[in-house]
């Protein structure tokens, strides 16, 4: 019986062990931004908590006490707001400090503890004074609500926290309030006010908790569609868009650096044939094959694209002609050496290649170096194919140096 009990009790307790880790991940996880945010509240909180202490000070300053227990309570209401005040003061400027520069995350959990500390201190302190003249505790259940509703804190420090006013409160009861009806009833209201807020705390978390989650995958989804937006499905390759851009950028560069750069057009031959004797899903894997193999052999700092169905482009930065028509020779053999393995035998491939380079020292318009590209290509296929053909770009400027 004992056994079952205790092998019933291991399995329930497993998971819940589990649950309660990965919960206690998920709120490390969020202890820095909750910081951050708590910063902001504290800072906004104390230009609205000094004058409100200061209003207090300033009514009980001009009530006329009645009689000796009310001169104490007085007193003690104003020296309470006039601590709470300055506190206020020190927590909202040191803030605003700590927003601006880089705290450590200790710094700011240690001034954020201690402004929950002295709300739900104060709220307890005031509402024992208050005892004096009246058995109302609208103080403490303001202070609890103030700090569930201000500060995000994680649901284990929201337990202490409360747990500790509510000790704080009931203590304070004994020596403050001398009716034991009215003590009782104060207790347990101080109870609700302490679990209220305690409940206002774990919502507001859950909350927090929820968005920051929405947040993060939203931002991945913007990463997605950004990736999406700039790459060609089939291949992982830039699309045309993303080339459009980075060509501009690249031609910019080369004429402030004064380097060559060099633009190479590749197209496969007949690929049509390899459609229509194979099938279209072959044609995607010898496309893919086609742009992994143009990846690998480039250089770091080159780009490739997919610039259209079977044809691609290469961006060779600080590249001249000698260069790149090297490259471009390297790549074209590699193709035709490089057959596409089938489940039953393979296909063999050849590109033809259309190359324009523009020197060192010179400037020209995308548009330009693309129609010179695209001519020399056609050059190649009407030369027969797998081949290499380059041509100078005509509308090209000399660049003089600066300074
Ligand atoms: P050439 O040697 O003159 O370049 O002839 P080609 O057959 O390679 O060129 P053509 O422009 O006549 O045909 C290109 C073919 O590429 C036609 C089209 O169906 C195919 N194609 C375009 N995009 C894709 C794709 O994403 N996947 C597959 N499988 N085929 C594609
Ligand atoms: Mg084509
Ligand atoms: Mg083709």
């Amino acid at each position: 019986m004992l056994a079952i009990s205790h092998l019933g009790s291991s399995v329930v307790f497993r998971p819940s062990l589990q649950k309660l880790r990965a919960a206690s991940a998920v709120n490390d996880a969020l202890q820095p931004l909750a910081s951050q945010e708590n910063l902001k509240r504290l800072a906004l909180l104390a230009l609205f908590a000094v004058p409100f202490n200061l209003i207090h000070i300033l009514v009980f300053w001009t009530k006329v006490p009645a009689n000796p227990e009310e001169v104490l309570w007085r007193q003690g209401i104003m020296l309470s707001h006039a601590v709470l005040a300055l506190l206020f003061t020190s927590f909202g400027l040191l803030a605003r400090r700590l927003r601006h520069g880089r705290p450590p995350s200790w710094a700011i959990g240690m001034l954020t503890r201690l402004a929950i500390g002295a709300v739900l201190a104060f709220a307890v302190a005031i509402a024992c004074i208050d005892q004096w003249v009246t058995p109302n505790i609208t103080p403490l259940l303001l202070g609890c609500t103030l700090a569930g509703l201000a500060f995000l804190m994680r649901p284990g420090e929201a337990a202490a926290f409360y747990a500790a006013t509510l000790a704080a409160f009931e203590a304070g009861m004994q020596f403050s309030q001398p009716d034991p009806q009215l003590r009782l009833s104060n207790q347990v209201n101080g109870l609700s006010a302490c679990g209220l807020g305690m409940l206002l705390s774990v919502i507001l978390w859950q909350g927090f908790a929820r968005i920051q989650r929405q947040q993060e995958e939203l931002a991945e989804k913007h990463r997605q569609l950004e990736y999406l937006a700039g790459h060609d499905a089939l291949t992982g390759l830039l699309n045309r868009r993303e080339f459009d851009r980075l060509i501009r950028a690249e031609l910019a560069r080369a004429e402030r650096s004064l380097q060559p750069l060099s633009l190479l057009m590749v197209d496969l031959d007949h690929f049509k044939q390899v459609n229509d004797r194979h099938g279209h899903p072959v044609g995607d894997k010898v496309i893919r094959q086609t742009a992994d193999l143009l990846l690998r052999h480039t250089r770091a700092g080159d780009s490739v694209a997919r610039f259209g169905g079977e044809e691609f482009i290469l961006l060779l930065p600080d590249t001249d002609a000698t260069e790149a028509a090297k490259h471009a020779e390297n790549l074209r053999r590699l193709l035709e050496t490089t057959p596409v393995p089938l489940d039953h035998g393979e296909v063999r491939l050849t590109a033809s290649f259309g190359l324009t380079s523009l020197p060192a020292r010179h400037s020209a318009s995308y548009e330009a170096l693309y129609a010179t590209a695209d001519r020399a290509l056609y050059l190649a296929k009407a030369n027969g194919r797998n081949c290499v053909k380059a041509l100078v770009p005509e509308s090209i400027a000399q660049v003089r140096k600066r300074g």
